[in-house]
């Protein structure tokens, strides 16, 4: 039986319950983040992504804005109703990153950061693990075998391309891994089309594969404006291309026997912020989307 892990209430990931999770590659400015994050929300997305401690290949490129970025995030998170997932890349700030967010993400630099899989491991929050660029698979699953050792049974896998001998695209995405994960364990593997391209104009037909191949959820890059981006622009969608691919996976999973899950607090600050009232009401479930609004 696979894992479903429950991420908030509505939303679970896993088993038969499909996630998007959905943002910037970075939290650069509230206004753009906000509107990223509005986007996201209206075309459907489960979670919403940003990172606040960026892994940089040059130390002088933009480094993330640290814990005012994590703040950023939160304040999303709550006019959005989406739970958040981001980066936690040193193991002195994975309290702080878990007071702000809902989900931990280790990236790709840090598959093999033995304590700071441990300390993430020590958490009660669920942790995507994103797969090294030159891990193999049974690499990957140790790290995972890290975390879930030191009681945190809510590991999530993420395909995010490994590297290739060919240019054309910024990494490999091996969409096989997601196939040969599932004879392998129970934790639910989520794919990247973002990074695993490179190229926002390759990742609607890869996410679709992804789908088809059995994916339990997908993480996508959007950005309000990809070409002031200060990190990862040329993979990002914008929001009108990433409601166009959502409109298309809504088609698609039910195919492959999955359901959309999205949190039952989505949309709920908007309507609270309308009635200028500050208090948090849980609105109604809107996981039907009959009265979902998809942005153009
Ligand atoms: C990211 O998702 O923000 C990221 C940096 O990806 P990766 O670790 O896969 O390179
Ligand atoms: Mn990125």
């Amino acid at each position: 039986m696979r894992k479903t892990i429950s991420i908030a209430p509505g939303l679970g990931l896993g088993g038969d319950q499909f996630v998007v999770m959905a943002g910037p590659c970075a939290v650069e400015t509230r206004e753009l983040l906000l509107a990223a994050a509005e986007a996201v929300a209206a075309a459907g997305a489960g979670m919403l992504r940003g990172g606040a401690f960026k892994p940089r290949t040059s130390p002088k490129s933009f480094q993330g804005l640290g814990v005012e970025g994590l703040r950023l995030l939160a304040e999303a998170s709550a006019r959005t109703g989406l739970p958040v997932v981001t980066e936690v890349m040193d193991p002195r700030d994975v309290e702080v990153v878990a007071e702000h967010a809902t989900m931990l993400q280790v990236g790709s630099r840090n598959m093999q950061n033995f304590p700071l899989l441990r300390e993430v491991g020590r958490q009660r929050k669920p942790v995507l693990l994103k797969r090294g660029a030159a891990a193999t698979i049974d690499e990957w699953l140790a790290a995972a075998e890290y975390v879930l050792q030191e009681g945190n049974p809510d590991v999530v896998l993420c395909e995010r391309g490994v590297r290739g001998f060919d240019g054309s695209t910024r990494y490999l995405l091996d969409l096989a891994a997601v196939p040969v994960l599932q004879r392998r364990t129970h934790l639910p593997v989520v794919v990247d089309p973002s990074h695993g391209t490179g190229d926002a104009g390759l990742v609607p037909a890869m996410a679709k594969a992804a789908v088809a191949a059995g994916a339990d959820g997908l993480l996508i890059e959007v950005h309000a404006a990809p070409e002031i981006a200060l990190c990862d622009g040329k993979q990002a969608l914008r929001p009108a291309e990433f409601a166009q691919l959502m409109s298309e996976l809504r088609r698609l999973v039910p195919l492959v026997g999955r359901r959309w899950s999205r949190p039952l607090a989505a949309g709920q600050a908007t309507a609270v912020d309308a009635a200028g009232s500050g208090s948090h009401r849980i609105p109604p479930n809107l996981g039907s989307f009959d009265d979902e609004v998809i942005a153009p």
